[in-house]
């Protein structure tokens, strides 16, 4: 089955074609190590877990690579404000945002290489760039990626480069559209930077941020590889340079598909630490909220809309979870011999789903195909076992458990072992359910109907099964 994706560089969907056969190499942008991550960007990982789960749905073999960049202006600066080392002060957010990956569940990368481990490899892709022509050294020591010997400079974030001005320099990480200039390789030392310093053959300093990822994804997946992904805030000016710096070294074509996601938003603006409206995952968790729950609210809206967080998205989060394992724990009672219709219906809601997040990851489709099965199996038991679960044979029950699981791989927010609670429910209401019972028995509907009602004024639903009444509290 073919597999689709918008890609950015053309603004189009696109069917995927690995460069091998069976195997797709995918790089990550992964967290600046300042500080706990907050839940915008865990939308953008759960994204990227997203996309590599599908992949492997589809049957392909990952390689993903997740950089952490443990050195740039903002890990400087906030380790300088706590008078700690850089290493000690990113190890603490290192050590935290896998605890946090662990919480939403997810899948680790193949590799997660940190910046300050390849500062050879960096200095290197500079000296390409250097003996190119591609790179200069201006005299405030720092060294410069020229970005009119790239004529195709502005490609991705689909920058008009006419009216741009020749020569003009920054060195700061991150700035805007209007602000495109030649960007900083190399970073002269300066006193701000305290002992955060390496040697190199344009003297001490250290890398700009744009070259980690250049010389990183290099190292891991090769001069060209399948996709690499991050936030829409890291078009431009980050992946901008990337393929810059890249495409200008080796000459040939960098990255082939180019996929981003859409922030994730509170009021209508983008969750981020600057404008402080942010939480961070550890907060949710401490409101309450599992790591399941708040991984199937940043899961449920597809990547390129933007998710505008809420609380009341993440209480449904909690009911519709709670509906599915309900489900779980009832089939667990199968044991009877009501064999169902059951195997095309699973084959159905498969094919759905693997077709919808192959096609751009359309997870409301492929939600769509989920709740197909859940309603094709409420369906069928209330038509075929009279809504009771326990004579439903055991062996459809275990298929639907399957295939529940096999949908699982990918959303990865199922609980299959979820115990029922047992309720102790008072007599004068088992007695209530027993009349009820009786009147329906006597085909005493209004009675019945009363008494129900009754049963719904103190808190409980009844239903009826194959051979009496169950009762369940309302929540
Ligand atoms: P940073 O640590 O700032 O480099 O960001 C790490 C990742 O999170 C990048 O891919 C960003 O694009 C992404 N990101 C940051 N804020 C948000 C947000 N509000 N919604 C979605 N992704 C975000
Ligand atoms: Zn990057």
């Amino acid at each position: 089955m073919a597999v689709y994706f918008f890609n950015t560089l053309n603004r189009k969907k696109e069917e995927f074609k690995p460069l091998k056969d069976n195997e797709v190499g995918f790089y990550t942008c992964g967290p600046t190590v300042y500080n706990f991550a907050h839940i915008g960007n865990f939308r953008a990982y759960i994204f990227e877990d997203l996309l590599r789960r599908a992949l492997k749905y589809h049957g392909y073999k990952v390689k993903q690579v997740m950089n952490l960049t443990d050195v740039d202006d903002k890990t400087i600066r906030d380790s300088q404000k706590v008078k700690m080392s850089l290493n000690d002060f990113t190890a603490q957010y290192k050590k935290a945002f896998f605890e946090d990956l662990k919480t939403l569940k997810i899948e680790a990368a193949e590799v997660y290489p940190a910046a300050t481990d390849h500062i050879a490899e960096m200095i290197e892709l500079i000296e390409v760039l250097m003996e190119k022509g591609y790179a200069y050294q201006a005299s405030d020591k720092s060294v410069y990626f020229s970005i009119a010997k790239f004529p195709e400079y502005g490609k991705l974030a689909k920058i008009d480069m006419e009216n741009q001005r020749a020569g003009v320099r920054i060195d700061t990480d991150e700035y805007e559209k209007d602000s495109v200039a030649d960007f900083a390789l190399w970073k002269a030392y300066s006193e701000a930077d305290g002992d955060v310093m390496w040697d190199s053959p344009w003297g001490k300093g250290r890398p700009g941020w744009h070259i980690e990822c250049s010389a990183m994804s290099m190292k891991y997946l090769g001069k060209t590889f399948d996709i690499h992904t991050g936030g829409v805030d890291n078009m431009f000016p980050h992946h901008e340079d990337e393929i810059a710096q890249s495409e200008s070294a080796n000459g040939c074509t960098y990255v082939n598909y180019w996929l981003h996601c859409a922030h994730l938003i509170v009021n209508g603006e983008k969750m981020s630490k600057s404008l402080g409206n942010f939480f961070t995952l550890r907060e949710l968790i401490e409101k309450g909220y599992t790591g399941s729950e708040i991984r199937w609210v940043l899961l449920g809206t597809h990547y390129r809309k933007k998710l505008n967080f809420t609380f009341e998205a993440c209480d449904q989060a909690r009911t519709q979870l709670k509906k599915f394992s309900d489900m779980f724990i009832q089939l667990n009672k199968a044991q009877g011999g009501a064999v169902v219709e059951i195997d095309v219906l699973i084959s159905e809601t498969e094919e759905h789903f693997k077709r919808a997040i192959g096609d751009d990851l359309n997870i409301s489709d492929a939600l769509s195909a989920v709740y197909g099965l859940y309603n094709g199996v409420k369906k069928l038991v209330n038509d075929n076992c009279a809504g009771d679960y326990a004579s439903l044979a055991k062996n459809d029950a275990e298929k639907i458990i399957i295939q529940f699981k096999r949908f699982n791989e990918v959303l990865d927010c199922l609980d299959f072992d979820v115990q029922e609670e047992i309720v102790e429910i008072d007599d004068d209401i088992q007695s209530l359910a027993e009349q009820r019972f009786q009147a329906r028995n006597n085909r005493d509907w209004a009675e019945a109907d009363r008494l129900r009602d009754e049963l719904k004024e103190r808190g409980y639903v009844v239903e009826d099964s194959k051979d009496g009444w169950n009762l369940k509290k309302i929540d």
